[in-house]
């Protein structure tokens, strides 16, 4: 026998049944971000591996660790792409964009992949929803990137969310925090954990983000980089608070939240579900600003303030809440007989083409087989079709929710389905 071969570890496989969760958090997305004039952008799965070295940068977990690198046939270092932030950048800078319009406004969905130790909510494959907003440097740039985020989870029903919010300067401050953050951990040095003590040396700021317990706490005490931000950056943040409060946007100031990406000027938040299903996974999505990164990578010097969401955790958080996504058939058609299976496939194609969701079972077999599959299908109505039916093209749409049959002319199922009030689901028989 030859043997099986499984999925690449840390990547899923989405079949129908899990796959309508997503397909209902991306439509959403859709609706939502093109409401607030963000128009999607596509770039490929793979890029120039410098292109995120030298923006999510090389000392990150990301860039250091994380990535699936390669070299292609030509010899080109390629990688698969880690985030969507680089990529859309790139895109922008290769296009011109800031030629054609001063503020343009973007989103995109789809996977990315990171060479992460899995547990719930973390994958090698996974998926983010993020979204750009370039060319607006004002903190009402950055509350309205919130804003879409706020009404994202709202509309996904996700309501159990906290924002957090933080400045960490620019360049003009942040230096003088680096080197009093470098002092302090210094002095505690004992108290952190291996990969800290590793981070220390390579980039401290990521002591903060560390899960390890020992690590947190000596970061709570450590110096507050809200305490060194310069005028214009301390303004900034005030000016975020305050439109955020305009908008109604509950937040919390985390001055220890600093994300793991090194382009981040100003302002960086964090969204973080409390549903203990995502253990430690529980971010489900974060952003800042990045005013420096379209020059670091050649381009011009446009501001920029972005987010990403990971569908992954969003998908988990809705599969809690018990809710049913699946749409089901409005219709189940069975046959009573071989003569009238022609009949009912035709039946089928043609209410389908009218619009209804209509199941048929194409294996025919005997009707209590086909009750059956009706049963578990969960349609609205089940259709008998026989000799009877056929002569006098009459039959009876039966309630699966239970209830009086309701008689029906064979050339008018479309219209008498939908004018049928919808009853509750029936429960699936098992
Ligand atoms: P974490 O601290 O959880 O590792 P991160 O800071 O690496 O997150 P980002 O790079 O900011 O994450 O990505 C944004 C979002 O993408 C995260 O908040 C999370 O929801 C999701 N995400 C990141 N890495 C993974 C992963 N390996 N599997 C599933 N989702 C992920
Ligand atoms: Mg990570």
């Amino acid at each position: 026998m030859s043997q099986k071969i499984n999925g690449v570890k840390g990547m899923n496989d989405l079949l129908p049944g899990e796959i309508e969760i997503w397909q209902f958090v991306e439509s959403t997305a859709r609706t939502l971000f093109g409401r607030f004039g963000y128009g999607e952008v596509r770039t490929p799965m793979v890029e120039d591996t410098a292109l995120f070295v030298r923006s999510v940068g090389e000392e990150t977990d990301i860039v250091g660790k994380e990535m699936y690198t390669f070299e292609d046939k030509g010899g080109r270092s390629l990688s698969l792409r880690p985030e969507g932030t680089a990529p859309a950048a790139r895109a922008y800078i290769e296009h011109s964009v800031n030629n054609q319009e001063p503020v343009s406004r973007w989103f995109y969905m789809g996977p990315m992949f990171r060479y992460e130790r899995m547990k719930t909510g973390r994958y090698r494959q996974f998926s983010q929803i993020g979204a750009e907003a370039y060319g607006a440097k004002e903190p009402a740039q950055d509350a309205e990137l919130m804003d879409v985020v706020v009404q994202f989870l709202e509309a996904l029903g996700l309501t159990d969310v906290t924002l957090n919010i933080n400045s960490l300067g620019d360049d003009n401050c942040r230096p003088a925090y680096h080197a009093k953050l470098v002092e302090y951990l210094n002095a505690h040095k004992e108290e952190l954990c291996a990969d800290c003590q590793q981070r220390l040396e390579r980039n401290p700021l990521r002591v903060l983000d560390c899960k390890n317990e020992k690590c947190q706490a000596v970061a709570a005490a450590g110096p507050n980089v809200l305490e060194f931000l310069c005028e214009p950056c301390r303004a900034h943040f005030t000016d975020l608070q305050r439109k955020l409060g305009v908008l109604g946007i509950r937040y919390v100031v985390n001055h220890r939240l600093v994300r793991g990406l090194d382009y981040y000027t100003r302002t960086v938040f964090e969204f973080i579900a409390s549903h203990p299903a995502l253990g430690t996974a529980s971010t489900v999505g974060g952003g800042g600003r990045y005013d420096k990164m379209m020059k670091g990578l050649g381009g011009p010097d446009v501001p920029a303030v972005g987010f990403a969401m990971g569908l992954d955790r969003l998908v988990l958080l809705l599969k809690e809440s018990g809710k049913t996504f699946a749409q089901r058939p409005d219709l189940f058609i069975a046959v009573a007989d071989e003569g009238s299976q022609d009949e009912g496939l035709k039946l089928a194609s043609r209410l389908r083409r009218e619009g209804l969701k209509v199941d048929f079972d194409t294996r025919g077999g005997s009707l209590k087989s086909q009750m059956k599959r009706a049963d578990k299908s969960g349609a609205r109505f089940t259709l008998v079709l026989g000799e009877q039916e056929r002569t006098t093209g009459q039959a009876k749409l039966k309630p699966m929710a239970g209830g009086e049959p309701v008689p029906v002319a064979l050339d008018s199922v479309a219209a008498t389905v939908r004018a049928q009030p919808e009853a509750p689901a029936p429960a699936p028989a098992c």
